[in-house]
């Protein structure tokens, strides 16, 4: 069931200016002050949302709109100066599918019939990496570095040529016999990583402000006043584009002007890709998406350029940016979203979880429309109001989150979002222990937390049982046909082929798959019970440990000291059992699986494989060992490692078939009954002698 708010929403018109006047502060903080305030893609994604807003009302466009200008002011502290050539922007593409309709205008800008057309080469056209760093215009007079100036507005820049000098990629003078009057190159200057993570360690020790990217950090730099700042900071170079006095001689294409940068000096990318149409730069934005992580410095896309220099000419330009190119960007893994709704999840132990539902957006690669929001105390802290704009982020295989909230974006009349105080799916009161983050149900017969049981017991970690899935789940719970794990065994074909999208193979396969999960590994169905505690790693540990459920309750109500003798396992989970196999509900259900045929004990292979470890490689395999009392030095989780790492096993209680009994300081009644049962006693120093392969196992008076 889901809370569903009535959130308000603003008029297009409100929204623009909000939009603008969060982007403009955006662009002076992230252009002028190098301190940005906002992640990257959220300002991609928000810029664009401005300028869909603004093509649908252009009516609403103004002058002053950060869609109408390039980069930012050139700042006081260094003459500005103007370009030869405007240094404009590139307009983005996020996807394939972007890149394809750029692929299409720029057909139709060149009076070409559309792709796909028969007898009509693809065009010829270059993808090379987008460096993450600064633009920088280089004007070269007779072969001899004049003049360096950062994009500015696109129009007008800062000329920093002293700093530009103290890049060692830059050659001062260009490697050519006899240079043009004049070129101006193009390029980008940039942090390598290494460099960048040296320079905020030293900001760090002297209790400087960090640099919040490499990009950031490269900015603030070419603007430094003194130059030998610039030196020490290592800046790096790569130059890609050539404009020349027109004239013949000079490169026809962007790849030859690669090639004409490399031969007179600059260093050029090694990492570009030439190709007719749009497969081969495919290929080059797949292969670099992951390769990318592999490079010392900050990429963010590639950038694609048409080759031919007379038809990007023709091409031209927008306001911002050419046509003739277009920067395609990797997956972000952050953006910003509309919240729709707030909805809660019931988990099986009763946790209730907030969970925000938003406009579905590309993240890392998925599109994403829930992300979590993890408690009350997380809800209250992101301050969050019906109708939100929200920052969600998803990295590689994490689970959404949302991470913060735009609150100038904030539609009026929002209001506060909490926690029901109700259980969304059973109506009774919800709980917060004094101290604990999660608030739970604790209604135990909430079919929230009977769906969440039986899902977790199918899991593929768990019993991993096929065809089993949650809507199945959800119609056997909403049916009052199953009302615990171990109705599941109660189940029969007839009934389930009768069931909503179930036929009489599915049903079949089902009932097979239930049989078959009855001897499903022990540590499997241990794990599946879902006791707070025991994933997996316990579970394992346990299940080696103890043979059978029966055994844990045994150890858990009676003796927890033969828990926590298990290495890995402590007092916590020690408890947790003793709480679960103490609760009759518990012991009820675990007498019913058995009935039913569920093993929930070692099946013959593990039984033979802790028979084979027992009697594995190391020189105490096959004997067992039983602890008591107060090692002088070694914990008892180190004295069972170490027997367990010479290939011997640790038991909970003493036998006729224990080896040793290792005794410490108040050792108790097994002490006594290896005395009665005539089993060899060692004290810690004889059980290190046994550990490093002493062969005098002569049992010693335990006293120390
Ligand atoms: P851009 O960085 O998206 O793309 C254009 C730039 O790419 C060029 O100017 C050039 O410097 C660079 N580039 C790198 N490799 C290149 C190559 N091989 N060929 C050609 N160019 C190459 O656009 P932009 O106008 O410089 O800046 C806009 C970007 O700045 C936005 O995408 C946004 O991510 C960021 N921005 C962020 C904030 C913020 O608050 N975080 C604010 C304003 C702008």
């Amino acid at each position: 069931m889901q809370t569903q708010l009535g959130f308000p929403t603003a008029s297009a018109n409100q929204r623009l200016s909000e939009l603008r006047l969060l982007l403009t502060r955006a662009a002076h903080a992230y252009y002028v002050l190098d301190a940005p305030e906002m992640e990257d893609p959220v300002y991609d994604r928000l810029y664009r949302e401005l300028l869909e807003l603004e093509a649908a009302n252009p009516e609403l466009v103004t002058p002053d709109s950060p869609t109408q200008r390039v980069g930012g002011s050139p700042s006081e502290g260094f003459n500005n100066v103007a370009h030869r050539i405007g240094l404009l922007s590139l307009d983005n593409a996020f996807s394939i599918e972007e890149l394809e309709s750029w692929y299409r205008r720029l057909l139709n800008a060149l009076d070409r019939p559309p792709a796909g057309a028969e007898a009509v080469p693809p065009l010829a056209l270059v993808a090379e990496l987008k460096i993450d760093g600064n633009a920088l215009a280089l004007s070269y007079e007779h072969g001899v570095l004049v003049r360096a100036a950062t994009r500015g507005d696109g129009e007008r820049g800062e000329e920093i040529t002293a700093n530009v000098r103290t890049i060692g990629a830059v050659p001062l003078r260009l490697q050519l016999d006899n240079p043009p009057e004049w070129i101006e190159v193009r390029g980008e200057a940039f942090i390598p990583d290494a460099t960048f993570a040296a320079i905020n360690t030293e900001r760090a020790s002297k209790g400087e402000a960090l640099f919040a990217n490499p990009r950031n950090a490269c900015a603030g730099t070419l603007r430094q006043l003194d130059p030998k700042v610039v030196a020490s900071r290592r800046l790096d170079f790569f130059a890609y584009t050539l404009h020349l006095p027109s004239g013949p001689g000079g490169p026809s294409s962007q790849w030859e002007a690669l090639q004409w940068l490399k031969a007179a000096g600059f260093k050029v990318n090694p990492n570009a890709q030439r190709g007719e149409g749009l497969a081969a730069i495919e290929a080059f934005f797949a292969h670099w998406d992951e390769g990318r992580r592999q490079l010392p410095y900050a990429t963010d896309g590639v950038v694609v350029k048409l080759n031919d220099l007379r038809l990007q000419d023709a091409a031209g330009f927008t306001q911002k940016a050419p046509r003739w190119a277009i920067a395609l960007k990797y997956a972000a893994e952050e953006a910003p979203s509309k919240l729709l709704r707030l909805s809660c999840q019931v988990g099986r132990t009763g946790v209730v979880t907030p969970v925000a539902e938003f406009e579905p957006i590309p993240l890392a690669g998925t599109m994403v429309g829930r992300a979590t929001l993890h408690n009350a105390d997380r809800l209250a802290e992101l301050d969050l109001c019906g109708g939100d704009t929200i920052v969600v982020r998803k990295a590689g295989e994490i689970i959404p989150e949302v991470v913060r909230v735009l609150p100038e974006l904030r539609p009026a009349g929002a209001e506060r979002l909490y926690l029901p105080t109700r259980c969304p799916e059973c109506g009774s009161e919800l709980v917060r222990e004094q101290g604990e983050a999660a608030t739970r149900c604790v209604n135990s017969s909430c079919p929230a937390i009977l769906r969440g049981t039986l899902r977790h017991w199918v899991g593929k970690g768990a019993l991993d049982i096929d065809g089993l899935g949650s809507k199945l789940i959800e119609q056997l719970v909403d049916r009052g046909l199953v009302g615990s794990i171990a109705d599941l065994y109660r189940l029969d074909g007839a009934l389930l082929s009768s069931l909503e999208r179930m036929g009489d193979t599915s049903a079949v396969k089902l009932m097979a798959a239930l049989e078959a999960s009855k001897q499903q590994s022990w540590y499997r169905q241990l794990y599946g019970l879902g006791i707070h505690h025991v994933g997996e790693v316990n579970a394992k540990a346990l299940a080696k440990a103890f043979a059978s459920a029966a055994d844990l309750a045994g150890a858990a109500t009676e003796s927890p000291d033969r828990i926590t003798a298990v290495f890995g396992i402590g007092p916590e989970i020690a408890q947790s059992l003793q709480q679960w196999f103490g609760t009759p509900a518990n012991q009820a259900l675990v007498k019913e699986l058995e009935s039913l045929g569920v093993a929930l004990a070692a099946t013959e292979a593990e039984r033979a494989e802790g028979l084979s470890r027992g009697n594995g490689n190391g020189h105490l395999a096959g004997q067992t060992f039983v602890l008591t009392g107060t090692l002088p030095k070694l914990s008892r989780r180190d004295a069972q490692g170490l027997i367990e790492a010479a290939g011997g096993k640790v038991s909970g209680s003493v036998s006729k078939k224990t080896s040793f009994v290792v005794a410490g300081e108040e050792a108790g009644s097994k002490l006594a009954k290896a005395g009665a049962l005539g089993v060899a006693v060692l004290n810690e120093a004889a059980l290190l002698a046994l550990l490093q392969g002493s062969p005098d196992t002569s049992p010693v008076d335990p006293a120390p």
